[in-house]
């Protein structure tokens, strides 16, 4: 069977890997693969948060991610280094109010079943010396992230090595069980997976409400960098209601994140992005300004009408999408690809990943 993606970000990459090593035959179509929110993003692979707190089947389908990931990160290890790490992650409360979202999160993790460890402020200040004061942590020693600089390159050289081609073009449209390409040239399809991130529903020839909006909240990612990496561990600083990502690379470089703006599709990483960041980060870490500056970058979470994943087949005959994982793409792209590679190959999805069908919407 002729599979054709359109999008080869992390989703889309990830699915095509998945499908193509099931034995179908895969081609991604993409001008740029890995350039956008998949490049950006900060790769924490966190044990939980705020949003899963009321939302069961959201919970559900994470875990069954966190399930997969290990042997899929090692599995594409053995093609290429995937910058995966499950050295553990750290949730610093910076005030009154984090220690009590500090409780919720760990009954959330004993509920499920996922390690977590209480911290005093002198514990988590032995953890991550160079934290300013804090009211006292969470350690989640299973947990991790991953470095898209690495993640990314594995996916699409698994995808090759497969046997899998990356057509570098733009889909315009999709007509007569093909896409046509933006030099006019058309790929032909026996199944296609839409995973184009917020510009899936602007691929035309799609009959009007076949694929729902998807739109895109930009998040900002500032790059820090030393010789030596600042802090130990991955990590959260919770203060204020919101939570900073903080994630060490063994290189010496630090992602912090993320913004959360609804500016449409403006893609530019701006001043205010790397001010909003600085100040937070500068609050949990007070040696922060002899860091050498790494670079800002802006991507878009693509969010669906409902704010859930996409993950499944359209109302179209042979037509699946892959999107709308927001703020959790990196860390349900395992799921993502183990769901659609059984739809593809007629086999039964995972439970968790029933509630995730697009048909909901339609
Ligand atoms: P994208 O990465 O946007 O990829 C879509 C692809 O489609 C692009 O490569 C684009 O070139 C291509 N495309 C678009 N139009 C066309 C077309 N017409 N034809 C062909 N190709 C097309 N998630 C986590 O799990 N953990 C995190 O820590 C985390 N941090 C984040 C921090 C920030 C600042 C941001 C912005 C996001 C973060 N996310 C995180 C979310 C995660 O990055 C996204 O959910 C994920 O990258 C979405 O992947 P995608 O492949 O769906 O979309």
């Amino acid at each position: 069977m002729n599979v054709v993606v359109v999008g080869g970000g992390v989703i889309g990459l990830a699915v095509a890997w998945r499908a193509q090593r099931a034995g179908l035959t895969v081609t991604v179509i993409d001008p740029a693969p890995a350039s956008k929110a998949s490049h950006v993003t900060a790769g924490m692979l966190p044990p939980g948060n705020e949003q899963l707190f009321d939302k069961p089947e959201l919970l559900a389908l994470c875990l069954r991610s966190r399930e997969l990931i290990p042997s899929f990160m090692a599995e594409l290890g053995e093609i290429a280094p995937a910058g995966y790490r499950r050295d553990g992650v750290l949730d610093a409360a910076f005030d009154e109010e984090a220690l009590d979202s500090l409780d919720r999160q760990i009954a959330l993790q004993e509920s499920v079943g996922i390690p977590a460890e209480r911290l005093t402020a002198e514990e988590v200040a032995k953890l991550q010396p160079a934290f300013g004061p804090v009211h006292g942590g969470l350690f989640s020693p299973d947990e991790g992230a991953v470095d898209p600089r690495f993640l990314n390159p594995a996916l699409i050289k698994a995808v090759e090595s497969l046997g899998g081609t990356l057509v570098r073009r733009r889909a315009v449209r999709v007509a007569d069980h093909a896409v046509v390409l933006d030099n006019g040239e058309s790929v032909p399809f026996d199944r296609l997976v839409l995973a184009a991130g917020p510009w899936t529903h602007r691929i035309e020839g799609l009959p009007e409400g076949a694929v729902p909006e998807i739109h895109p909240v930009k998040g900002h990612i500032l790059r820090l960098t030393s010789e030596t990496p600042l802090l130990g561990v991955t990590a959260r600083a919770m203060s204020k209601g919101t939570s900073l990502y903080l994630v060490p690379r063994p290189d010496g470089e630090l992602a912090i994140g993320a913004t959360y703006e609804e500016v449409g599709y403006d893609e530019s990483a701006t001043a205010s992005g790397a001010f909003e960041l600085l100040t937070r980060a500068s609050a949990a870490i007070p040696g922060l300004g002899a860091l050498r500056f790494g670079g800002i970058s802006a991507g878009f979470r693509p969010c669906s009408p409902d704010g859930l994943p996409l993950i499944g087949p359209s109302t179209l005959p042979d037509v699946y999408l892959a999107t709308g994982h927001a703020r959790m793409g990196v860390q349900l792209a395992a799921v993502t690809a183990e769901t659609l590679t059984a739809q593809l190959t007629g086999t039964e999805p995972h439970a968790s990943t029933v509630p995730f069908s697009p048909l909901r919407l339609s």
